[in-house]
């Protein structure tokens, strides 16, 4: 899928803005959250640009897969048995940037349901 020129993520996963990056595999990209919400929280994007989790999951589905396989990588990386994968879809539940990213959280108590 292009390239969209002003896409965030895109930018992350090119090296054109810095990111603590702490994963990296032949699809995807995991950097440390700007304003981290837990002591590990950590952004798991594929390389390639798709707006959201289901349009990947169509789009590339070993892309996809691959984003779980390095959140759970990097959780035991950092210790964690126990950690939360987040994928907002849409600006009413949260999302702002139209990359996909899975959020991994993990490393306090955490409540449900999610606010
Ligand atoms: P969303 O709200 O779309 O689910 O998640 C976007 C996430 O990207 C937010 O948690 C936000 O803190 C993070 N974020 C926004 N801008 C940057 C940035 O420039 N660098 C990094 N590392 N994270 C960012
Ligand atoms: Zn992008």
């Amino acid at each position: 899928m292009a390239t969209p020129p002003d896409c965030l993520f895109c930018k992350i996963v090119a090296g054109e803005i810095p990111a603590e990056v702490v994963h990296v595999t032949e699809h995807a990209v995991a950097f440390r959250d700007i304003n981290a919400q837990a002591p590990t929280h950590v952004l798991v994007v594929p390389r390639a640009h798709y707006a959201n989790a289901a349009e990947l999951a169509h789009g590339d589905p070993e892309a996809s897969a691959e984003l779980l396989r390095v959140a759970a990588a990097v959780a035991a990386a950092e210790g964690h048995a126990d950690y939360r994968i987040v994928f907002n879809t849409g600006e009413g539940v949260g999302q702002s940037v139209f990359h996909t990213h899975l959020h991994l959280l993990a490393g306090r108590p955490m409540t449900w349901p999610p606010g």
